[in-house]
């Protein structure tokens, strides 16, 4: 029997899985699919402790908590993987460009850094701008250099659960769960297609399927946000940062001289298919930011779906049963905040009481 069962391997529930298992606990890990194949394999993988887009901003400071903890996380989680399995999850410190194509974007920004405290910033020029990043468009007025930098979602999928494996989880994809069992009260254990699996602790982290689970009589409210989004052959494009904009596209310089440009951010259900108005979006908004972009071939192109709550933070912490816990509903920003979020849930499963305040978060909130 294991202490704890957590629903759904995306980022959150593989961190959370690691976690625990460092602590000694005896964990169990479930997905419907494969492990990491979620919102996570289709995310930039932007980790910065600033507002990445203005959703994040609707966080507001227990957002901005969340990342800043986890930002403080990352280098030593990159590290410790790397050691441990041998793969490179490209975790690189690179700096964000806020960048604004006029005045009134500009003073916004600066307002939105000042009101944030975001500290260790520095306002650039247009050209200051352009000799730090030549490729960027003559018409952008100015930008925020900001702490930030990325991962390769599709190494730190295999990554994780490969340091979990190691610790001893016991992992297993391809299997639905349908139902939490409770009894009096108190969690018994979950029912998966094929078969029931006893424990007194289940951890939901199954991001839109959040709240499709039988047995939790709670409003959950989770909407899947989606994204289309693309990666181009940057080989002749030199990006030295991370190029954010106020509302979209941005551009990801990865490692590999692969360059993702995305994303959208649409309300269509979970309609996996690429549209036309979503994709021209994304292509002509790009080369208004780097026209030289027009020339670069096209890798791939993919959708994914944003774990979204209806106040944009997500659901940390203790659900209406006993030994019913929540990390899900990270929506537009989930691989940058998930360690923090993460050793949310192992402070209250090791009654190791966090100091921080995790009310914002609580999943009964709605
Ligand atoms: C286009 C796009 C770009 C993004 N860019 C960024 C970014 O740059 N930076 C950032 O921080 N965030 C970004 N995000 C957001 C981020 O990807 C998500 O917030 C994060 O991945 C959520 O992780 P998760 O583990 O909660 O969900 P997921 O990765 O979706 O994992 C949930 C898992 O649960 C499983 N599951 C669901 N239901 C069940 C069930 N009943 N039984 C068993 N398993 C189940 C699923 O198969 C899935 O594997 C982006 C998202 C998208 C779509």
């Amino acid at each position: 029997m294991s202490d704890t069962v957590i629903v759904g391997g995306g980022i959150i529930g593989l961190l959370t899985a690691r976690y625990l298992a460092q602590a000694g606990k005896k964990v169990t890990l479930i997905d419907k699919s494969e492990l990491g194949s979620g919102a996570t394999w289709a995310s930039a993988g932007i980790i910065s402790p600033h507002a990445t887009s203005g959703s994040t901003d609707i966080a507001g400071e227990p957002g901005l908590i969340l990342r800043n903890l986890s930002f403080a996380l990352w280098p030593q989680i990159a590290q410790s993987i790397q050691q441990e399995t041998g793969i490179d999850i490209e975790f690189t410190l690179s700096g964000v460009l806020l960048v604004s194509f006029n005045k009134t974007e500009s003073e916004n920004i600066k307002t939105k850094a000042k009101k944030n405290d975001w500290g260790n910033t520095n306002w650039l020029s247009s050209d200051e701008v352009q000799e730090k990043e030549p490729e960027l468009s003559k018409t952008i007025d100015g930008a925020l250099l900001v702490e930030g930098g990325n991962v390769e979602v599709r190494n730190l999928g295999p990554a994780l659960e490969i340091s979990c494996r190691k610790l001893g989880v016991e992992i297993r994809s391809g299997e639905l769960v349908s139902e939490v069992i409770s009894d009096k009260n108190s969690i018994v254990g979950i029912r998966t297609e094929k078969d029931e699996i006893k424990s007194s602790n289940v951890i939901i982290c199954a991001g839109t399927g959040s709240n499709q689970i039988k047995g939790i009589d709670l409003d959950i409210p989770i909407i899947p946000q989606k994204g289309q989004i693309i990666s181009i052959d940057g080989r002749k494009i030199h990006l030295n940062h991370i190029i954010l904009t106020e509302n979209d596209p941005y551009f990801v310089p990865r490692s590999n001289g692969k360059i993702i440009l995305g994303a959208t951010r649409e309300w269509a259900g979970e309609d996996k298919r690429l549209t036309v108005g979503g994709l021209s979006w994304l292509m002509n908004g790009g080369m208004e930011i780097i026209p030289n972009i027009k020339d670069s071939a096209i890798n791939e192109t993919w959708t994914g779906f944003r774990p979204v709550t209806t106040d944009y933070l997500p659901l940390i912490g203790k659900g209406n049963i006993d030994g019913l816990y929540f990390c899900s509903g990270h929506g537009p920003s989930g691989v940058g905040p998930a360690p923090a979020s993460a050793k949310i849930i192992l402070s209250l499963l090791t009654e190791n009481p966090t100091e921080m305040d995790i009310n914002p978060y609580n999943p009964m909130r709605f």
